[in-house]
């Protein structure tokens, strides 16, 4: 009789202990894989700050061009003056024609100049109100990110913070499994991603192969624990630890959590 209930107690906590496993290992997952979650994000950002800086540096270079023009504008003024000073004092009309030519080209190549000028001034501001519109669009993406972020934290936090809760929970079913099972169980976990497999009308669920009949009643009779002789998982008959009615049976070991649940549905 007592072999009975060991073997009950021993089947609960290996059935706890594998699902604080898959718990402990869904949060371990979650919380390495919830920071890429804001890659794209990353990705936008650093693209349109990418294209932020290249026009920023081209617009740079346009005005470095600009203020060398306007330089060579006002140098071209200088030597406009000088053209009509000596067309002023020209002595005779073959001095004349050629300060008056001279001067002509010096007024036709400011006015090329200026056009061309005021051409790359008009662009360069287009390019301005892009750049500034663009700016607040990059504004924007980083203040999505900070917050993103922010939240993510508090949100891997929160995570950890069950974590801790799981693998403790965790730890209390492994120090209740008889280490000779324990080793078992770590095996099986390993090969198979599961060790414990619930049997339903005669069927390993870890498997989905018919157990021999003979089998079968042994588990019904939950003396022994015993394993599927072709996934070799530790089975038990899901009937008999599933119902409700079996609460009675359960070990006065039973974490306190349990305990605790049942009194407040009373
Ligand atoms: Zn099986």
């Amino acid at each position: 009789m007592s072999k009975g209930y060991e073997v009950r107690e021993q089947l609960v906590f290996l059935l706890q202990l594998q699902q604080s496993d898959v718990k402990v290992r869904e949060l371990e997952s979650a919380v390495t894989q919830l920071p890429a979650k804001l890659d794209p994000l990353r990705r936008d950002l650093a693209k349109l700050q990418g294209m932020l800086d290249a026009e920023r540096a081209k617009l740079t270079e346009t005005e470095t061009w600009r203020k060398s023009q306007q330089d060579q504008i006002d140098r071209e003024r200088e030597a406009l003056k000088q053209a009509q000073n000596k067309l002023q004092a020209s002595k005779n009309s073959k001095e004349f024609g050629a300060a008056s030519r001279e001067v002509e080209n010096k007024r036709k190549s400011i006015t090329d100049r200026e056009t061309e000028l005021k051409k790359v001034v008009e662009a360069t501001s287009t390019s301005t109100n892009q750049l500034e519109s663009r700016n607040k669009d990059v504004d924007g993406l980083r203040t999505e990110l900070a917050n993103g972020e922010a939240a993510m934290a508090d949100q891997i936090s929160a995570l950890q913070a069950q974590l801790t809760e799981a693998k403790v929970t965790r730890d209390a079913a492994r120090s209740q499994v008889e280490k000779q099972w324990l080793k078992i169980y770590d095996t099986l976990s390993q090969k198979r991603g599961y060790a414990v497999a619930p049997v339903v009308k005669g069927v390993c669920q870890g498997c989905h192969m018919a157990l021999p009949p003979q089998l079968n009643n042994i588990l019904a009779r939950m003396e022994s624990i015993e394993t599927c002789p072709r996934c070799s998982r530790l089975v038990y008959r899901k009937e008999l630890l599933d119902v409700p009615a079996a609460a009675p049976a359960v070990p006065a070991s039973e974490p306190a959590t349990e305990v605790a649940k049942s009194d407040e549905q009373s």
